[in-house]
Parts: structure tokens; C-alpha cells; sequence
């Protein structure tokens, strides 16, 4: 019988009959309810940002389990029922992930944003770095400022047409907007796209 990602229940616990029916998912019916999913968009620097889900307390637990505890199985179930839909709107764009430290990488064995992106065919570039590692929950709006400059483009990106810059979480926004300061030379078009946002960016436009 196959299994939750997550709680480890059967797939069909807490299942509808339709669910039962239809469904192919990762998570189960339980878990994958406890995911808000959100359809409004907000704006950083002019560009709107799509944001699949809510950022909540299980969003934030089901996030901890895979990129702190290190549980790579996980990373198919963010965008599981998104992926119809992402490579109707996003075909043609490079994907560009928001850069973790390379430290990070190094310690978790893989680089947890690309693999919730890694079924997605869409050519991805690793271009952006960060240039001192501050850990942006814990870090004062000052600081959060100062982050802004603290992303570069460590790659020549003239031969790409279209970015789609993709994160997992969008808090603040001060990390998106020191990416679209690293790229201010890029002259095609760029969108963005997260797994989860604050429902504070859904309140007000980001600036
Ligand atoms: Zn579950």
C-alpha cells in the first residue's frame, strides 16, 4: 500500500470516494488539505509574483522536513498538482532559483529549490549567488535591506530569452528584489513564481 510522503498514512486516509477514485497523489487527502492554496498574486519591482500556497504552520512543518531534516523525498509534493498548469504558463522560461549558501547545499546534499522544480523540463541556470549568508527570518529590517545587495549574477545570462526566477518561500520579498538587482542588465522579460508566500504580500503590493 503506498504511503503519505509526509505523516506516512495510507493514501487513502481521510480519501472522499472521488478522491479515491482519481486520485494519484503523494500526500494524502488529509495532508494535502492542510495546503491553502492561493491564487492572487502581488508585485515586487513591478513584476507579479505567483505564489501556489499560503505560507502556514503546515507549510512551514511540511518545508522543515525537507529542507532542515534533510528528507529529499519531499520534494515532489510542493507542485504535485501545479505541474499541468506551470508548464502551460512558464514554457519557454529558464529557470532561475533563488541561491542558497553554498555551505547549505554542501551540508543538505542537494540544492532543496531545484528539486521542487526538478520534474519541470524547463532549462535551469544556476546563475545567482549570495554574498554573505544571513539567515533572513532572524535578521532586522536593516539588514534585510542590506540583502538586497547582497545577491550577483555569477554567469552571463545574454542568451536566454525568458527567466522565471522560482523560490520556495516569499517572506519580505528582499530576496527576490536583490535577484532582480543582480539582473538589472537583463534585458528580456522575467516572472516569478513561489512555492509559498506570507499572507502579509497578499495584503499590500510589495515595493
Ligand atoms: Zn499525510
Amino acid at each position: 500500500m503506498d504511503r503519505c510522503l509526509y505523516c506516512n498514512q495510507s493514501l487513502e486516509h481521510g480519501a472522499t470516494l472521488i478522491e479515491l477514485l482519481i486520485n494519484h497523489d503523494v500526500l494524502c487527502p488529509m495532508c494535502r488539505h492542510e495546503l491553502i492554496r492561493n491564487k492572487k498574486k502581488f508585485i515586487i519591482n513591478n513584476i507579479p509574483v505567483d505564489a501556489c500556497y499560503i505560507y502556514n504552520d503546515f507549510f512551514s512543518s511540511l518545508l522543515v522536513q525537507y529542507k532542515d531534516c534533510m528528507d529529499e523525498a519531499l520534494k515532489s509534493v510542493f507542485l504535485f498538482n501545479h505541474r499541468m498548469i506551470f508548464h502551460v504558463k512558464y514554457w519557454g522560461y529558464t529557470l532561475v532559483p533563488m541561491p542558497s549558501s553554498k555551505d547549505k547545499i554542501k551540508d543538505r546534499g542537494f540544492n532543496h529549490v531545484l528539486g521542487m522544480f526538478e520534474w519541470c523540463k524547463n532549462e535551469k541556470y544556476c546563475c545567482l549567488e549570495k554574498t554573505s549568508n544571513q539567515k533572513q527570518v532572524t535578521s532586522t529590517s536593516i539588514q534585510r535591506q542590506k540583502m538586497i545587495g547582497n545577491i550577483r549574477c555569477t554567469k552571463d545570462v545574454k542568451h536566454i530569452k525568458k527567466i522565471l526566477l522560482v523560490d520556495d518561500v516569499c517572506t519580505t520579498g528582499s530576496t527576490l528584489k536583490g535577484a532582480l538587482e543582480a539582473l538589472s542588465s537583463f534585458e528580456g522579460k522575467i516572472k516569478i513564481f513561489v512555492i509559498a508566500t506570507h499572507p502579509l504580500n497578499l495584503k499590500k503590493v510589495v515595493r
